[in-house]
């Protein structure tokens, strides 16, 4: 079973995260750089899955330089070999950009499942992986909090709001995993080692064909506003002088959940 998974670098999602006033774009210099926590559990899915029946992990992303951390990272959880993206003409790139970009390098390469996290915590629009999947031809599974690969197919549980719905598809196919499918493992200090030893390609717009048609050169998106968030409230602390339980409950159905 060959899996290709597609992971990001982001900013610290446990650091507050700043915009560029000017250009309205996260700031990515000078900030702690992680591997998507949500990209971890795809790591993990495609592990699994060759854990069990053979086969290799790629993992692929696109990035400035030092997101070549991001993959070793994935290689030390124990893929098998990356592929990064690289260009300064893809700076600035919005979501259709990338899927363009990841579906050119791996044209022509033979994948059975290509796995990606829900949305990236950075961007949170959940475009990419739809996109890629379009570019590719390939059907989209989507939401998965289980999957399952064999006999041609992938079969996943589905995350729905109400439970899930059990949706298959024949390979390949492209798969989006949710946080609770799986416990990502930590890499071990054997991983850690390995991965310094493991191939990680390097491609840029030329290699991949897109010269001129992706990154600065093909936005469709721009941020155009950025507000920040408002700031929490403070609750309300009830003091019970004999109708807390009562006050509780109010307060309870006024919300509609009770
Ligand atoms: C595997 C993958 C999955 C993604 N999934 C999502 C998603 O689900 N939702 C979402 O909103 N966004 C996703 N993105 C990012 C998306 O393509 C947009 O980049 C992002 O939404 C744009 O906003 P930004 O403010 O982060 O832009 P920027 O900060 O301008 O970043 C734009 C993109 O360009 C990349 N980049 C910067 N410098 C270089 C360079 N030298 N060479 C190559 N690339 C470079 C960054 O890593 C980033 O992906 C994904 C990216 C990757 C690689």
């Amino acid at each position: 079973m060959n899996v290709l998974v597609c992971i990001k670098q982001i900013p610290d999602p446990n650091a507050p995260g700043k915009l560029d006033p000017q250009t309205k774009r996260l700031v990515r210099e000078g900030v702690d750089l992680v591997l998507d926590p949500g990209d971890e559990h795809a790591v993990e899915a495609g592990l699994q899955i060759v854990e069990k029946d053979a086969g290799e992990v790629t993992v692929i992303s696109m990035g400035p330089p030092k997101a070549v951390d991001a993959i070793r990272r994935a290689l030390a959880m124990g893929a098998h070999r990356g592929i990064l993206v690289t260009d300064t003409a893809l700076e600035n790139s919005d979501a259709i950009s990338t899927a363009r970009a990841i579906a050119a390098a791996v044209k022509g390469q033979t994948y059975d499942v290509i796995i990606c996290g829900t949305e990236s915590t950075d961007g949170s629009s959940g475009a990419v992986p739809a996109q890629l999947a379009e570019f590719l031809a390939l059907p989209l599974l989507s939401f998965a909090k289980k999957l399952e690969v064999a006999q041609g197919k992938a079969v996943i549980d589905r995350q729905t709001d109400d439970g899930y719905d059990v949706v298959e598809a024949p390979l390949p196919a492209v798969v989006t995993v949710t946080g609770g499918i799986n416990e990502a493992r930590y890499p071990a200090l054997r991983g850690i080692m390995q991965a310094k030893n493991k191939e990680v390609k390097q491609v840029g717009l030329s290699d991949i064909g897109l010269d001129g048609q992706a990154g600065k050169a093909a936005l469709t998106q721009e941020v155009v506003d950025a507000t920040p968030a408002e700031a929490r409230k403070a609750g309300e602390i009830v003091e019970d002088k004999g109708d807390g339980a009562k006050r509780v409950a109010d307060f309870l159905k006024e919300l509609k959940v009770i």
